[in-house]
């Protein structure tokens, strides 16, 4: 049977996108400065959490000297600091930094995925590179089916990457509901199993951070909802 272990070891083999592969080694080779003396994963990124997850944390894409660097999503840029501190704050990361694999984390009932694996650049994948990569994340959500109630979606590009995605097993309303952060969607299931519940949070950029658009507070706030409805938190 494939395991999500399994699953990730040929997602970090893929090269199916002639542009992003390009891209993402080329990063790798030049580097940034402050980076200089590091090895760059410049790969395909897979999933990083537990396989029994009840919770997923998506965006888009990785980022060029974040997880395409380190090899984890999210970690290792300013995106990541921002996210894996209110993960912590809420009870569902086991500390509030993530700077390099190995580094101790270990996310408490959350995987954190992408619909795009590789690096694009300017952060933006064309759309066909978006449907290339789309299999790869209906085989993971697949796999975590069994568990899987619950979905933050990180920004308006990864809401608009997934919707499509899910009808795999849910029930995506047409015309697709608009992206509204801190509320929620229940899908129905068209498998016979759970239905799943989104929680649409504005991306964790710096852009948006910095502009105050997405508060730590804010953050927190769905997270701490998205951990309650999947049955991760307690209610206070
Ligand atoms: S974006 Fe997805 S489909 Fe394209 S090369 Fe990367 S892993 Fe493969």
């Amino acid at each position: 049977m494939t395991t999500l272990a399994d699953l990730d070891s040929r997602v970090v083999n893929c090269r199916a996108c002639p542009r992003l592969v390009a891209w993402r080694e080329d990063v790798g080779v030049v580097k940034r400065a402050a980076f200089r003396d590091q090895d760059y994963w410049a790969r395909p990124v897979p999933g990083f959490g537990p396989a029994d997850a009840p919770l997923a944390v998506i965006g888009l894409a990785p980022a060029a000297h974040g997880a395409n660097r380190t090899g984890r999503m999210f970690t290792g840029d300013r995106s990541g600091e921002v996210l894996f501190a209110a993960l912590h704050a809420v009870g569902l990361a086991s500390q509030p930094t993530a700077t390099h694999i190995g580094d101790g984390l270990e996310l408490r009932g959350v995987r954190m995925t992408a619909p795009v694996k590789c690096a694009p650049p300017q952060n933006k994948p064309t759309p066909g590179e978006r449907d290339n990569c789309r299999s790869w994340l209906v085989e993971e959500l697949a796999l975590m089916r069994r568990t899987l109630r619950g979905i933050v979606v990180l920004g308006a590009f990864g809401w608009q990457a997934l919707l499509p995605i899910l009808k795999f097993a849910w029930s995506v309303p047409s015309p697709r509901p608009r992206f509204a952060h801190n509320t929620t969607l229940t899908l129905d299931a068209v498998d016979g199993g759970a239905p799943l519940t989104l929680f649409p949070c504005y991306h964790v950029s710096q852009r948006n951070t910095q502009t105050g658009l997405l508060t730590p507070a804010m953050l927190e706030e769905v997270l701490r909802h998205a951990g309650r409805r999947t049955g991760l938190l307690e209610d206070s």
